[in-house]
């Protein structure tokens, strides 16, 4: 790895690997540990065994040497030859001669009962008595307890026909150093064997023997007990150590060593060892490596699956931005900080203009494709925000504190700007645009919630502004809010307290004939006066007013012009009620009840109704079709009208938007708009009716391109029953009132 710090991720890995690494080098520690210290205790009890070994061979070696001078001092002839007699000739044979040549033995003496030296010999030959000079330092340490031992021993006593008189030998041995020799000392006492002879006085001779611990005999030894480097050193150097044999004189004092290369049995095991040891060392480490590619894997994958659930949890699947409970966790740590910090917090609330057209025209596909762009759109608009989050639909939300961000509304400007691009795709050109609403917090207190609602507020009143605009929040639009609500509940009051009418608007025909008249809603507020229908109304549909506001426009229509017998009647309904299931049952009922016909009646929808291809709005109006109410579709031209929207429902007629005549004067794009609606029309047998005509123009134009109804001030504005039923020469005998004659 060469990052520097560990991820996340790393981590948790690190985290569950290490105690397998830990575990594997403690066993791999031990298994070292162990071994190391088996073959430490296994080179200590060698060595112990090792010294000991020397230790009890070395004395085992004076011994046997001791023996070789006891055979030869110990018997009648040798009491004879040498303390009834002073036989140098005999001694020569049997002592200096025989244990020189035999077993190494350098120097022989025989001392007589006072310790006075009678016989010397040096290498085999007679010496001079000079010789044993010294020696006798040395011997001196041995012959007090040869003297004892001779004194403690019972009576030599001659018993013929018995054998010998089996008396153990007395001797004495030590180790001494002679003109920088070193020597193995013994002193022998001499005794009869069968007693033919015996001692003359109490005390006998005594055989002193001299054999250097030389090459001969540490060769000897080297080779009996398998040792090496065997050597012999004195003096300063005649210290305990390791290898080491203390060679020590009568009185105790080490006199030499005997050095030896102590063996490492611990080498021999340690080879042997290695290879079985590599082999535990490999499979611990296999085993090891194993278990963590194994878990590994299993852990990669809990991971990731984790971090799948979270992210699913906490990011819109459709853009991968962050959703609703990450937006309001976020915003929830910065407001946070406000108090502690302090700076600013900016809220913006983004919504698509018409997206539900889009939707709902173009299939679902086509708006995901335009949510995912937004989404790529805002993220290049906004590199530095907090937070960009989708609420759901087309809602999206950004967050920024003032380090990251452009002042308010120029963040707001740049979002539009970006955003508000036509997207080529697939489904052609799709003009896209956006309402936004910016807060900025900048005081401590204000809960998430609260912040949202204000942007929400200033994003309200971008689309009640007429869309595609930027609004920084204001105090006062919360007030507005309070008053919409207030409003509402005024509206439902007014439904049953009153302070509702209708009004009529004449529709005329190319004689300027009244055929037809649309109704239209009045709402008289107690203190505010007229309200007029583009407020409540839409007020009405947020709020699911519009149903018994619509049911209420319906019976009232039904009940005041339900009499006439020529004039039809056109009334405004909402995409929400066509959405009401039950609403085609509710307009059967009223108009049973209010005995109408239901072919004089004609329902003005608009473009929005007609969109998504709604089962119940679908079902709505074909059991109206059937009972006889015709349909027209208002506002025609500003909406997403597609061929296929007015094939599929089979409307009667269209009302071409206001919009489009008032513009009719001025502009030649707006004219031959008219004329492409007017013909496209009546290609598809559609009846066409222009609203909103205020001029003698702007009708002349309309009847050139090939309209032939009309309604608007030119013709009358909205009136009261009375004076709609006398200009549609209803209520009388009076036939219909022309206005003003086609020229
Ligand atoms: P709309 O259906 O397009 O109604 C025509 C509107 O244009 C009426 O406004 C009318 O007064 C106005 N108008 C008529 N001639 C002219 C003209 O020559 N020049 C100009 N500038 N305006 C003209 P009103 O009555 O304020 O109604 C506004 C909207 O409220 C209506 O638009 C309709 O969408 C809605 N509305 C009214 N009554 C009802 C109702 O009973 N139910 C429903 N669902 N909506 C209604
Ligand atoms: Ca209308
Ligand atoms: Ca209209």
């Amino acid at each position: 790895m060469t990052i520097d710090w560990l991820t996340g991720r790393d981590w948790r890995k690190a985290r569950l690997f290490g105690p397998i690494i830990a575990l594997t080098l403690g066993v791999l520690t031990l298994l070292v540990l162990t071994s190391a210290l088996l073959v430490q205790r296994f080179d200590v009890t060698a060595k112990l065994r090792e010294a000991h070994m020397v230790d009890h061979g070395f004395a085992r070696q004076v011994e046997e040497l001791d023996k070789v001078v006891a055979t030869q001092v110990s018997w009648d002839d040798a009491i004879l030859s040498l303390d009834h007699k002073r036989d140098a000739d005999w001694a020569d044979f049997n002592i200096g001669n025989y244990l020189y040549t035999f077993n190494g033995f350098t120097h022989a003496f025989v001392l007589d009962g006072q310790e006075q030296v009678f016989y010397a010999s040096h290498n085999g030959d007679r010496a001079g008595l000079d010789a044993y000079a010294p020696f006798a330092p040395v011997a001196a340490q041995l012959i007090p307890a040869i003297r004892a031992a001779e004194q403690r021993r019972p009576p030599l006593r001659h018993r013929p026909g018995k054998g010998n008189i089996v008396v153990p030998p007395i001797q004495a041995d030590t180790v001494g150093v002679i003109d920088g020799q070193v020597y193995i000392i013994g002193a022998t006492l001499v005794q009869p064997d069968f007693g033919h002879v015996l001692p003359r006085g109490a005390r006998a001779p005594i055989a002193i023997t001299a054999i250097p611990i030389g090459n001969r005999l540490l060769g000897q030894f080297s080779q009996r007990y398998l040792l090496d480097g065997v050597k012999l050193v004195t003096g300063s150097q005649a210290v305990p150590g390791p290898g080491t044999l203390l060679l020590k004189d009568r009185t105790g004092a080490s006199v030499a060593a005997l050095k030896w290369t102590p063996r490492k049995p611990s080498a021999v095991l340690f080879d042997e060892l290695l290879l079985p040891l590599l082999v535990a060392l490999g499979l611990v480490c296999a085993v090891a490596l194993t278990i963590m590619r194994r878990s590994g894997a299993v852990v990669s994958d809990l991971i990731a699956s984790e971090a799948r659930a979270k992210h699913l949890a906490f990011h819109d699947p459709l853009t991968r931005l962050p959703n609703r409970a990450m937006l309001f966790e976020r915003l929830h740590t910065l407001l946070g900080r406000l108090g502690t910090r302090g700076g600013t917090v900016t809220v913006i609330c983004v919504d698509l203009d018409r997206f539900k057209e889009i939707n709902d025209t173009l299939g679902h596909h086509a708006g995901d494709l335009v949510i995912e762009t937004m989404a790529v759109r805002l993220r290049s608009a906004c590199p530095d925000a907090e937070l960009i989050a989708r609420l759901g639909g087309d809602e999206f939300v950004v967050l920024c504190t003032r380090s990251d961000c452009a002042s308010a509304p120029d963040i707001g400007l740049r979002i539009r700007s970006h955003l508000a691009a036509p997207l080529q795709c697939e489904y052609g050109l799709l003009d896209i645009d956006c309402s936004i609403g910016v807060v900025v917090v900048d005081h401590a207190g204000v809960e998430p919630t609260e912040a949202l609602r204000w942007a929400d507020l200033a994003l309200y009143r971008s689309k009640q502004e007429g869309k595609g605009r930027v609004t920084l929040f204001r105090p006062e639009m919360d007030a507005a809010l309070q008053d919409r609500r207030a409003m509402e509940a005024d509206l439902r009051r007014a439904l049953t307290d009153g302070g509702l009418s209708i009004v009529y608007q004449p529709q005329v025909d190319l004689q300027g004939r009244v055929n037809s008249v649309e109704a239209l809603l009045r709402w008289t507020h107690v203190e505010r006066g007229e309200v007029p229908p583009g407020l409540f109304i839409p007020l009405a549909e947020e709020s699911g007013l519009i149903l018994p506001l619509g049911e209420y426009v319906l019976r009232r229509v039904f009940a005041e012009t339900g009499a006439w017998r020529r004039a039809r009647v056109a009334i405004n309904v909402s995409a929400e009620q066509m959405r009401a299931p039950g609403f085609a049952a509710l307009v059967a009922r009223l108009a049973a009840e209010a005995g109408i016909s239901p072919t004089r009646y004609e329902i003005e929808l608009t473009e929005t109704a007609l969109l998504g291809d709604e089962p119940v709005t679908v079902g709505n109006i074909e059991a109206l079709k059937r009972l006889g109410f015709s349909f027209a579709l208002d506002d025609f031209g500003t909406g997403y009208s597609s061929l296929s929207v007015l094939q599929r429902f089979s409307v009667d007629k269209i009302k071409i938007d206001r919009s489009f005549v008032s513009g009719l004067e001025a502009d030649r794009e707006a004219e031959a708009l008219v004329d492409a609606m007017i013909r496209l029309a009546r290609a598809l047998e559609l009846r066409v009716i222009a609203e909103g005509v205020e001029s003698e123009a702007q009708r002349d134009q309309l009847v050139k391109c090939g309209c032939t109804e009309f309604q608007g001030y030119l013709v009358g504005r909205p009136m009261t029953l009375e004076q709609v039923a006398e200009l549609a020469g209803e209520g009388g005998n009076a036939p219909p009132r022309r206005f003003r004659r086609a020229g």
